[in-house]
C-alpha cells in the first residue's frame, strides 16, 4: 500500500531533481510515508484522500526552492493536530530532527485568524504567527503554501466558512506575502480570495478577460515573435514571457481608480528578462523604437526600487490594431526577487541560513513583537500589525470607521480630497481624534480624522498647493482655481512674471513684456499672455518651467543691448608645457591630472573650454561660457585655480568615444512622438544615457542625456530633432549646480 502511494510523490521528485539542488531524498520519502500513515483513511471534504493536501503543500514549498527540512515539515504539518491518532512533536523530533520539529510546531501554532473573532483571540493568534515567523521564516513560507492549497480547494467548504477564510486570506496572508515580496503567492491568494468575497465582480471581470482575450488569442504570441526577432539581432540573452493581468489586479484598478474595464490600459503584459541592468535600458530603447509609447507610463523602478525591493522598468506601448500593452524589463536577479521575494534567497542562493540582507528585511517582525511585550493595548497591537504590513501607506479612519489609505506623509487636506472633491473644497478645519488640528497636519496611522466643512467656505487656498502630497488633491485644487478664479489667477500669474522680469534688471516696457510673454505662451501652445498668467495662477504650470523661456525670449529681443560682454578668460598660469591627459583634453601647466567633465555644462569637443582645479578630484573641465566657471573666476580666491585646457587633436587617440550632453525637448503630446525621437536618435547611432518625461498641460517635456562625439555631431542631432513634426523646442541644458 505505502509503496504504491510512493507514486504520488513522483511529480515532486521530478521537480526536485530538475532544480539542481541537493536534497535528502530518503528523508523526504520517509516524511511522506509517515504522513501517509498518519492520515490513512482520512478524507478531505472533497472526497480526496487527505494526503493529497500535504503533497500539494510540499510541492509548492519545493517550488519556492526551500530545503529538505521544509519539504518534510510540509508533509508533516497537519499530523500533530489534524489526524485521528495525533502524533506529538517529540516523535517528529526523534524521527526527523530538531529543525523539522521546530517548523512543524511553528506551522501548527498558527491558528486561523478569523477577522470577525473577538479582538483578544485575534491578537493572540497574530502574535503567535509573528513569533513563529521570527524564529524561522520558513514557517511562514510553509503556512502560505498551506493556505494556497486551501484556497484552491475552498469551493468544497460551506458558505460562511469560505467567506471567513477568504477574508483572512485577503487581510492577513496576501499582505504578508506582499510584505515578503512574494508576488506570485500574493497574486494567487488575492485572486482566490476575491473569487469568494465578490463572486459577481470576479466573474464579470473574468468574463471580460475571456472575451477580450478570446478576440485576440494571438496578440501576445505575435508580439513575442516580433520582439524576439528584433532582440535576436543583438547579442543580448533574453527570456520573454507574455501574460494577461490577474482578475484581482484589474478589479483593484477598476475599483480604486474608478475605471471601466475598457479603460484598463495594461491588460496585456509582456516581460523581458535579460542579464544586466544596462541591457534593460537597451531593450527599453528598442521597445520604444518598435512601438508607440503611452506618455506618462514609463516607470523606472531600477533606479528607485519599491519599498519591498521590487526592481523593474515598466512602460506601456501601443501594439498593432491600437491595443496597448505593458512591458516589464528586468534582470534575472530582479525577477527572482519580484516573484519570490525573501524566499528567493533559498531558491537561488546555496546557503540555508538567512544572510544579513534577509535579516534586515525581516527586522520589522521582531520590532513588532518587541513593542508588543510592553503590555500594549490590544487595539494598538492590531493597528501596529496592519500598519507594519502596509508601511508605505498611512491608514486613517473616518469618524464612521471607514479606513482611508493615504500615501505616506499625506496631510489632512489630502484626506479631505480623497473623500470627495466637495469635502476638500469646503474644508474649513479638521479634527484628529476629536481635537482641532491644523489642516496641514500629517495624520498618523490609526488616527480618526474628521473634516469640518462649511457652505460659506470661499474654497481652497492657493497655499494648499504647496502643502498637499497627493496628485489627486493637487489636481482637484487646481481644477477649482482654473474654473472659479480666472481673473484672480491672471493677477497672481502676472505678479510672478513681474518678479521674474525684475530679476532680469530689464528695462523693457509693458508692450515689450507683453510681446515676450505672448511668445512664451505660444510655446506652451496657448493663445495669449493671459492664458499663461492663468495657468501660472492656478498652478497648471510652474514658474520654473517658464523662467528659462522668458529669459530666452527676453534675450532674443534685447540681444545686442543687454547681453553682458562675454567674460574674457585669460588664465594667468604660464603655459610652459602641455600635458596630455585623459578624455581628449590637454592641460597646461599641471602634470598627471585626472580630468572630469563638469556635469553642469557637459562640454563637447570643439567648444571653448576652461579647467578648474578641484580640491582632490582633479581638474573639472567646463565650457568657457559656463555660469559656474564665470562665478568661480569672479571670485579672487579661485583665480589661481583656473587652468587653461584645450582639446587634443582628434587623431591623438586620447579622446573618449563619446561625451554626455543634456538636452531638453518640448513637444506637443502625441503618442508616437517619443518613439519617433528615439527612432531618429537610433538612426544617427546616438545612445540615450537617460531619459525622463513629464506632461505639462498639452505638452510633454523630455529631459534627456545623450552621448555624442563632438559639438558638430551634437548640433546635427539637435537639428534633426527640431525637424520632427510637433517638436516645439529643443535646448541644451546647462544646470546651475556645480
Ligand atoms: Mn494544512
Amino acid at each position: 500500500m505505502a509503496d504504491e502511494d510512493l507514486k504520488m510523490i513522483e511529480p515532486l521528485f521530478e521537480l526536485l531533481k530538475s532544480n539542481g539542488k541537493k536534497y535528502d531524498f530518503e528523508k523526504i520519502k520517509s516524511a511522506f510515508l509517515y504522513a501517509d500513515e498518519m492520515h490513512k483513511g482520512q478524507k478531505r471534504l472533497s472526497g480526496d484522500p487527505y494526503i493529497t493536501h500535504p503533497i500539494a503543500v510540499a510541492e509548492s514549498v519545493a517550488g519556492l526552492g526551500l530545503d529538505t527540512d521544509s519539504i518534510c515539515a510540509a508533509f508533516l504539518h497537519d499530523t500533530v493536530e489534524d489526524c485521528p491518532d495525533k502524533t506529538d512533536l517529540d516523535k517528529i523530533r526523534e524521527l526527523f530532527g530538531d529543525e523539522v520539529a521546530l517548523l512543524v510546531d511553528g506551522v501548527t501554532k498558527i491558528k486561523s485568524i478569523n477577522i470577525e473573532d473577538k479582538e483578544e483571540e485575534h491578537i493572540e493568534n497574530i502574535r503567535k504567527m509573528l513569533l513563529a515567523m521570527s524564529k524561522d521564516i520558513r514557517v511562514i513560507f510553509i503556512k502560505l503554501c498551506d493556505r494556497m492549497h486551501n484556497m484552491r480547494t475552498l469551493y468544497v467548504k460551506k458558505d460562511e466558512k469560505r467567506r471567513a477564510t477568504a477574508l483572512e486570506t485577503m487581510h492577513i496572508y496576501a499582505p504578508l506575502a506582499h510584505r515578503l515580496g512574494m508576488q506570485k503567492v500574493k497574486q494567487e491568494l488575492e485572486n482566490y480570495a476575491l473569487m469568494y468575497l465578490d463572486p459577481i465582480g470576479y466573474n464579470e471581470i473574468k468574463q471580460h478577460i475571456d472575451e477580450k482575450y478570446g478576440k485576440n488569442v494571438n496578440f501576445i504570441e505575435n508580439l513575442k515573435t516580433d520582439i524576439s526577432e528584433k532582440l535576436k539581432q543583438t547579442n543580448i540573452n533574453f527570456t520573454l514571457e507574455g501574460r494577461v493581468k490577474t482578475v484581482y489586479s484589474i478589479y483593484r484598478k477598476m475599483y480604486n481608480q474608478n475605471k471601466s474595464f475598457d479603460e484598463i490600459y495594461d491588460f496585456y503584459a509582456l516581460r523581458i528578462i535579460v542579464d544586466t541592468e544596462y541591457e534593460c535600458y537597451t531593450v527599453l530603447g528598442m521597445i520604444h523604437e518598435m512601438y508607440k509609447s503611452v506618455p506618462g507610463r514609463f516607470k523606472d523602478y531600477i533606479s528607485t526600487p519599491k519599498p519591498n525591493m521590487y526592481q523593474s522598468l515598466h512602460t506601456t506601448v501601443i501594439g498593432k490594431d491600437g491595443i496597448p500593452f505593458e512591458v516589464q524589463i528586468r534582470t534575472k536577479e530582479m525577477h527572482q526577487v519580484a516573484e519570490y521575494g525573501v524566499a528567493a534567497h533559498w531558491k537561488y542562493k546555496s546557503g540555508e541560513k538567512a544572510g544579513a540582507d534577509i535579516d534586515k528585511r525581516l527586522e520589522w517582525i521582531s520590532k513588532l513583537i518587541d513593542t508588543e511585550n510592553d503590555a500594549m493595548d490590544p487595539d494598538d497591537f492590531i493597528h501596529a500589525f496592519k500598519i507594519d504590513i502596509f508601511h508605505d501607506e498611512t491608514f486613517v479612519f473616518t469618524p464612521k470607521g471607514d479606513v482611508i489609505a493615504l500615501p505616506f506623509g499625506a496631510t489632512l487636506i489630502d484626506f479631505a480630497y480623497s473623500i470627495h472633491t466637495g469635502v476638500g473644497n469646503k474644508m474649513v478645519g479638521a479634527k484628529i481624534n476629536g481635537r482641532i488640528a491644523p489642516i496641514d497636519s500629517v495624520p498618523k496611522n490609526g488616527d480618526i480624522v474628521e473634516v469640518l466643512t462649511s457652505n460659506s467656505s470661499k474654497g481652497p487656498s492657493r497655499d494648499w498647493l504647496n502643502i498637499v502630497k497627493t496628485g489627486e488633491a493637487r489636481n482637484k485644487i487646481r481644477q477649482w482655481f482654473k474654473k472659479e478664479k480666472r481673473q484672480e489667477n491672471i493677477i497672481v500669474g502676472k505678479a510672478e512674471v513681474e518678479k521674474e522680469f525684475a530679476r532680469f534688471r530689464s528695462s523693457c516696457n509693458d508692450d515689450e513684456r507683453n510681446e515676450i510673454v505672448t511668445a512664451v505662451a505660444k510655446r506652451f501652445g496657448m493663445n495669449e499672455a493671459d492664458d499663461l498668467y492663468n495657468a501660472l495662477g492656478y498652478g497648471g504650470i510652474t514658474l520654473s518651467k517658464v523662467e528659462s523661456k522668458l529669459r530666452d525670449e527676453h534675450d532674443r529681443m534685447f540681444k545686442e543691448k543687454e547681453m553682458a560682454a562675454p567674460v574674457q578668460i585669460e588664465p594667468t598660469v604660464s603655459t610652459v608645457r602641455k600635458h596630455r591627459s585623459t578624455g581628449g583634453v590637454i592641460v597646461d601647466g599641471e602634470d598627471g591630472c585626472t580630468v572630469k567633465f563638469a556635469k553642469c555644462c557637459n562640454p563637447l569637443p570643439g567648444e571653448d573650454i576652461i579647467g578648474f582645479i578641484t580640491k582632490g578630484y582633479g581638474i573639472s573641465v567646463h565650457r568657457a561660457d559656463c555660469p559656474n566657471i564665470r562665478n568661480a573666476y569672479a571670485n579672487e580666491e579661485n583665480a589661481n585655480r583656473i587652468v587653461k585646457v584645450e582639446w587634443d587633436t582628434p587623431t591623438s587617440g586620447t579622446y573618449k568615444s563619446s561625451y554626455d550632453s543634456a538636452i531638453q525637448i518640448i513637444v506637443s503630446s502625441r503618442i508616437s512622438l517619443l518613439a519617433e525621437i528615439s527612432g531618429a536618435l537610433a538612426d544617427m547611432r546616438v545612445d540615450i544615457v537617460s531619459i525622463n518625461t513629464k506632461k505639462v498641460e498639452d505638452t510633454t517635456v523630455i529631459n534627456m542625456t545623450i552621448s555624442c562625439r563632438d559639438i558638430d555631431h551634437f548640433n546635427s542631432i539637435l537639428t534633426r530633432i527640431r525637424g520632427i513634426k510637433d517638436v516645439i523646442r529643443v535646448t541644451r541644458v546647462t544646470g546651475a549646480s556645480k
